[in-house]
């Protein structure tokens, strides 16, 4: 068969509708341990729910699909999906090149808790690839990016960033969470593993925790499977079918999510109260030329620079009332946030320090005059 479109895989890989009732979705699988047909005679591969699980295998397979790799692992967290990317390609003594903006948790996690076990990190901006190589030593196994980055909006050009790192020695690791496999494909720019925090637009209803890794590389699949057994951060059956649930419908919602955000970057690009507003979108976005080349449309993530300084920055979330105070990002609804007081407070002090004027906007798939209606009135 030819390759099917994004759509049809989202909604169908996986899953075939069952042989024996013919549910055409997969069951929620709440069973801890399978039996044996005697001992090591597992039925379809199933021991032990923390080995492998029936649901959440579909979604493994499903998020393989997507992301267009030949492995996928699902996790409890992003988080989880990361901490265990870190262990499965690092030891001590290596060093990883971080964006010089990324989610607070994942600095944290590197600064905080890898650098106790001998891992050294340098941060470079991901726009600049010669920084980027620049960062790299003869110790670097890993280069991580996020593009778009979080919260900044950064886009790197991931082509030029997997050849800097192979180059290296290095793989590259690309955060897809913001962009999605829908509007970007990190693994066929030459990445060499796709993250996902699933909770964000994958699951897209902010009902679920989760995380991805998706590859082409054999070996580290299995060493990414034996830390996912063997430290069992693993997302149960339940979270596997919701987050399954979402991917379905991820397409539709990424068009509509792009759609509002283009709307409320025109409103908020001429607004008094606007200092900049950052969206690989527009022509001026220091990212825009990568962007335009490695993303099918540029996301429903907007940041805003306040003219006002951290106090306005603070009163713009006070006052949306459509638009949620709330971490998180990338479900149906809108998100509105302070990168510097909540997701990314862990940066404080740090090289990944965020500007404190800075608002970070999830912009949902509600009716979009709704939504800059809400915002005209919030900034006043
Ligand atoms: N990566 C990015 C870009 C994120 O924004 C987040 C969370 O906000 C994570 C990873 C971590 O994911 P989780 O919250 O599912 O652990």
């Amino acid at each position: 068969m030819t390759d099917q479109g994004f759509s049809t895989k989202a909604i169908h890989a996986g899953w075939d509708p069952d042989g024996r009732t013919g549910a055409v979705n997969v069951p929620i699988y709440a069973s801890s341990t399978f039996a044996q047909d005697g001992v090591g005679g597992m039925r379809d591969g199933f021991e032990y729910s923390r080995t492998g699980n029936p649901t959440r295998r579909v979604l493994e397979a499903n998020l393989a699909s997507i992301e267009g790799g030949a492995y996928g692992r699902g996790f409890s967290s992003g988080m989880a999906a990361t901490d265990a990317m870190l262990r499965a390609a690092l030891r001590p003594g290596d060093h990883l090149v971080i964006p010089n903006d990324a989610y607070g948790g994942t600095f944290r996690l590197i600064d905080k808790v890898f650098s106790q076990w001998g891992i050294t990190y340098s941060v470079a901006p991901v726009v600049d690839v010669d920084a980027v190589r620049a960062a790299m030593t003869d110790k670097t196994k890993l280069v991580w990016i996020e593009s778009p980055t979080n919260p900044l909006l950064n886009v790197g050009d991931i082509a030029a960033l997997a050849e800097v790192a192979h180059a290296g020695g290095a793989k590259l690791v690309v955060d897809n969470t913001f962009a999605t496999p829908y509007l970007q494909q990190p693994l066929s720019l030459g990445a060499d593993v796709v993250l996902h925090s699933t909770t964000k637009y994958l699951g897209g209803h902010s009902d679920v925790v989760g995380g991805g890794l998706v590859t082409n590389d054999e070996q580290l699949d299995a060493d990414i499977a034996f830390l996912q057994n063997g430290a069992g951060a693993v997302p149960g059956p339940f979270d596997a079918f919701l987050t399954l649930r979402g991917i379905k419908t991820l397409a539709v919602r990424m068009e509509r999510h792009c759609d509002n955000a283009e709307k409320l970057v025109d409103v908020l690009s001429k607004h008094p109260k606007i200092d900049s507003v950052l969206y690989p979108g527009l022509a001026s976005h220091p990212g825009h030329a990568a962007a335009e080349k490695q993303m099918r449309r540029f996301g429903g993530m907007i940041s805003v620079r306040l003219a006002g300084g951290k106090q306005a920055a603070l009163d713009f979330c006070a006052k949306t009332e459509i638009f949620t105070l709330a971490e998180s990002l990338g479900g149906i609804e809108s998100l509105i946030e302070h990168p510097g007081a909540m997701t990314h407070a862990s940066t404080a002090g740090s090289l990944l320090e965020v500007p404190d004027d800075l608002v970070r906007l999830s912009v949902g798939i509600e009716d979009a005059d709704d939504l800059i209606a809400d915002v005209e009135q919030a900034l006043g």
